[in-house]
């Protein structure tokens, strides 16, 4: 059992004065396994005014100086790499292989920022103007807790890489893991105040960073309605917003696929992080006349699916990380069900011999048309819909009727036919017969996936902003 009551100001560990108290649940077996104490509001406007303080140091450190501290706090989360990935598994519920995934990456985003920064050119000449690109100012991060580690660091990396001092607000359903993430990046020795770290609620913490006119920025990874909320309170002092928000995104098996290939990537695209990610591939296109080899694919492959303990390496799909999650996902199988989608497998309960923790079955759905809820709305665990196409045209069509557009996954064997349709794809990013995306390539949506791009070079310039300076440089 560990009790968190402390937040990370001003280079040290010091205690929240929030009272609340939220229990850390084990979500393969609902043992509680720690306490978090929530920071408050007043918690959040210390570390705003820290952040603000250590902002000025900053914007003066040199490349080379940034550069430096990139590579210290990439060594410190390498130092701590193994217990990033125990703690993902034990209070996240991620199987053993995406959890290591995390803890790398978490240490890898670093070095892309730190290569980013390399080769940036912070001025240059525009007409008889000088731009400079300055860094934004004080930053506020807002993390999920899907994904917690991961996205700590990486927007931490670019708003250091940017001259951006920080207040970071993880998850409040991640105390555990935040807090060894927390812990790690204070071993890098930074100077005091560079980075803050406050775990609380987003009503008080969340709004403060929202609202406080010391914050210039926000970089928002989470659900579009929060983002929404974020969006507006942000309005009010104007600051720059950047959004990482929910998907519904397309998997397009075109009719020359090669589907013994296509078919259990197409799955593992949909299923990946227990289905708890914002760039699954939750609707599959496939084509009407190819549905039946699909299903012939994917019965079997459902089969050997292995849903069981996180820590087990032989596991695909963890349970999910909350009773809350378990219930949403219960709701959505349910609507499916009701507005006429067939099981392919799995369905509403747990899955056998799995009586404890937040496992849920594996779900994929036939017979789905792109307007029902479960085909637009972001469902967030592993169910997935398997939607007939016409031709070429009518996949791009219902690959496009979302109101999301973050990522898309193209399969064919026509490398030009497949590029065709990327460009014609309304989303952020498209990944054609693979579904690891490039880390340093911008990420980003478009439409209600969000604002912004984050990682390489456009995660760095979010961070900056423009400054023209023009005129004579002689005595008037
Ligand atoms: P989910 O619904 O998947 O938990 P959210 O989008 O609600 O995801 O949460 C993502 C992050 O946003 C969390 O750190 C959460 O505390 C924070 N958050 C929630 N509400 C607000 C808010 N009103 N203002 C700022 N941050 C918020």
């Amino acid at each position: 059992m560990r009790l968190i009551d402390t937040a990370y100001i001003d280079g040290a560990f010091v205690p929240v004065t929030g009272e609340e108290e939220l229990q850390i649940i084990n979500p393969a077996n609902e043992r509680t396994i720690g306490s978090l104490r929530v920071a408050s509001r007043e918690d959040a406007r210390r570390a705003i005014a820290v952040a603000h303080r250590a902002q000025e140091g900053l914007a003066k450190t040199a490349k080379a100086e940034r550069l430096d501290m990139l590579t210290s706090l990439q060594d410190a989360i390498l130092r701590r790499s193994d217990d990033i990935r125990d703690v993902t598994i034990e209070e996240y519920g991620a199987p053993v292989s995406r959890a290591r995934w995390i803890s790398r990456y978490a240490s890898d985003c670093f070095g892309y920022a730190a290569e980013a920064l390399r080769d940036y050119d912070f001025e240059r000449r525009i007409g008889d103007a000088t731009v400079r690109m300055e860094p934004v100012g004080v930053s506020a991060l807002i993390a999920p807790w899907n994904a917690v580690s991961g996205t700590i660091c990486s927007k931490l990396a670019s708003a250091l890489a940017g001259g951006c001092a920080t207040v970071i607000k993880p998850s409040e359903l991640s105390g555990l893991q935040s807090q060894v993430v927390a812990e790690a990046l204070h071993g890098a020795g930074l100077p005091a105040g560079t980075f803050n770290i406050v775990n609380g609620r987003g009503k008080d913490v969340g709004d403060e960073l929202s609202t406080n006119p010391d914050v210039a920025r926000i970089s928002f990874t989470g659900s579009t309605a929060t983002g929404k909320i974020i969006a507006r309170a942000a309005a009010e002092t104007i600051k720059r917003v950047g959004l990482s928000l929910s998907g519904k995104s397309a998997t397009i098996i075109m009719e020359d696929a090669d589907l013994a290939t296509a078919v259990p990537m197409a799955l593992d695209g949909g299923f990946q992080n227990n289905g708890q990610a914002c760039i699954a591939g939750t609707r599959i296109l496939v084509p009407a006349d190819r549905l039946n080899d699909v299903y012939a694919l994917v019965r079997p492959a459902m089969a050997r699916l292995k849903v069981g303990l996180p820590s087990d390496p032989n596991t695909a799909i963890g349970p999910l990380a909350s009773a809350a999650q378990y219930e949403r996902i219960q709701r959505f199988i349910a609507r499916g069900l009701e507005q006429g989608a067939k099981l392919l497998a799995g369905g509403l309960g747990k899955p056998y011999g799995l009586d404890t923790g937040f496992f849920v079955k594996p779900t994929v759905f036939a017979e789905v048309s792109n307007d029902m809820d479960i085909a637009r709305e972001e469902i967030f665990g592993p169910v997935l819909s398997i939607i007939p196409f016409r031709d070429e045209e009518d996949a791009i069509r219902i690959a496009n009727d979302s109101a999301y557009g973050l990522e898309a996954y193209v399969y064919s064997i026509d490398p030009h036919r497949a590029r065709c349709v990327a460009d014609r794809l309304h989303t952020g990013s498209v990944l054609i017969n693979q579904i690891a995306p490039d880390l340093r390539a911008p990420f980003g949506g478009v439409k209600q996936s969000g604002i912004g791009r984050e990682f390489g070079h456009f995660g760095l310039e979010a961070f900056l902003e423009a400054k023209s300076i023009a005129g004579h440089y002689t005595r008037v």
